[in-house]
């Protein structure tokens, strides 16, 4: 069970009672002083604010579209801070312009705990966009540009965490690492993936990792956060036909063209059974209340309306991404044949996008598939991830509990899986603890421009990012 209710109450009020006991104290101390204190403070805070904003909007003006990536001027931009702040950091090219960086802070127990966040973001049009996407402007209420979300403030989030607490000269209990990456936005080869093959001391003694992966969202009037805990694995295949080229006017019998027919025909056998593995259920179960009838109804009995045809059908009409979570699937994305009309290809191809649940063994769809078409039909594997899932039974997951119920003692904390991947999977398929969370409270539509057009960020989201990341950070090194 992912977020047990009894032990997040039980955990919680352990530690809201330290809260009061700690909130009691400076209560005591502050007093004679009056409130000059707390205006010093929130001037602090807004002098810290001011400046991780002009940070964030100096980030958001490095192009770093990928493709090309470009990540090397981005990688500079945190040489540059971590060279005024007297921090060391190791910065590498994984090819010529593609950079990663790392800088540590060293604490007493060999343990790492690593802030991570990728520095690529996915191209954007400028003629779609309302503003230039990598202008950083700023009205009262959005900053807008490409990363805005996906993922430059949560790289922010993490720098603010990281210098304050450097700042604050406390030596952490562990190592707090601030890794910032290339390359995520087309599977990490020049990134993570990269520097775990050639640079593993970057990745030794992982205790958990932080990155990006799920953010919150107002669900039925409701505020939800959510961890992302596990992701459903990508699995994309390549179909090849072969046959005889030649001349449309006087073609052979069966040709490649032909047969790629065939083939798709006999795909439509592939089935998968649809199932809520443990977090899945969980998941559900903790939306159960947030929907009306009959939604949560059977949301909380989540394990029975998988096995209805007809409910099944209905929740794919409702919420598509909420039925990805319940079944693997295969789509096909791409055919090719021929590049003229009157002209017979000796190859044909389609390419499928497969994205299975977390447990199930990548290898074993590749042979049903390959026993299904039959050996006239080349199965290819393009990309394969491992299955990996983080237990949500982890300090980090309590610590980021904890900090939620104190700020937003209101919302709602979800573990979740996500039919997307990010990085984390590197991680997790070697056993390592990964999370993905940032604490942005998206609209009710949820898209803020994420891959999109007018990517954007509300300011109030900035600042409650930069307070919620750092208070999980420095509780979570700190005793
Ligand atoms: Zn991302």
């Amino acid at each position: 069970m992912n977020l047990n209710n009894k032990n997040f109450k039980v955990f919680l009020s352990t530690r809201l009672s330290r809260i009061f006991f700690v909130l009691f104290v400076s209560l005591l101390c502050s007093s004679a002083q009056g409130s000059s204190i707390q205006d010093s403070s929130a001037q602090a805070d807004n002098k810290k604010h001011t400046e991780f904003l002009e940070l964030f909007r100096q980030y958001l003006q490095i192009d770093t579209s990928n493709p090309p990536g470009g990540e090397l001027a981005a990688a500079h931009f945190f040489a540059h801070i971590f060279e005024r702040e007297g921090i060391p950091y190791d910065l590498v090219e994984s090819a010529p312009g593609r950079s990663n960086i790392r800088a540590v802070i060293k604490g007493r127990k060999p343990s790492a705990l690593i802030l991570l966040h990728h520095m690529d973001v996915v191209p954007a049009n400028p003629e779609q966009w309302e503003h230039p996407p990598f202008a950083a402007l700023m009205d009262d209420q959005f900053i807008h540009g490409r990363g805005a979300v996906d993922t430059k403030s949560l790289g922010i989030f993490h720098l603010n965490a990281f210098l304050n607490l450097h700042r604050s000269g406390v030596v952490p209990d562990r190592d707090v690492v601030f890794m910032a990456t290339a390359d995520e936005e087309s599977g990490g080869a020049f990134g993570v993936g990269w520097l775990m093959e050639h640079w593993p001391e970057w990745f030794k003694n992982i205790d958990a990792v932080l990155n990006e992966g799920a953010v919150g969202k107002s669900i039925g009037g409701k505020t939800t956060y959510a961890v992302e805990v596990t992701q459903k694995i990508p699995l994309w295949l390549r179909l090849e036909t072969q046959g005889e080229a030649g001349h449309g006017a006087a073609p052979h019998a069966q040709t490649a063209v032909t047969r790629l027919l065939d083939a798709s025909t006999q795909l439509q056998q592939l089935q998968f059974v649809p199932r809520a593995i443990a977090p899945v259920a969980d998941y559900f179960t903790a939306l159960a209340p947030l929907y009306a009838s009959p939604w949560r109804e059977r949301f909380s009995a989540i394990n029975e309306t998988v096995k209805s045809a007809d409910s099944m059908a209905e929740l794919h009409e409702f919420d598509h991404r909420l039925y990805a979570l319940l079944t693997s699937s295969c789509t096909p994305t791409r055919l090719q044949g021929s590049g003229k009309i009157n002209v017979v290809p000796g190859m044909a191809s389609l390419e499928m996008d497969c994205r299975l649940l977390p447990d199930v063994n990548p290898e074993q769809v590749v042979e049903r598939i390959q026993t299904l078409l039959g050996p006239e039909v080349q199965v290819r594997t393009l990309l394969s991830f491992k299955p990996g899932v983080s237990s949500s039974q982890h300090p980090l997951f309590e610590t980021i509990a904890a900090v939620l119920q104190e700020r937003y003692p209101e919302a709602l904390l979800l573990p979740k899986v996500s039919p997307g991947f990010t990085d984390s999977h590197f991680f997790r398929e070697s056993g390592v603890t990964a999370f993905g969370f940032s604490p942005i409270l998206l609209d009710e539509d949820g898209s803020y421009g994420v891959h999109g057009v007018n990517e954007r960020l509300t300011l109030d989201d900035f600042h409650q990012g930069l307070q919620v990341v750092e208070d999980i950070v420095i509780q979570y090194v700190t005793d």
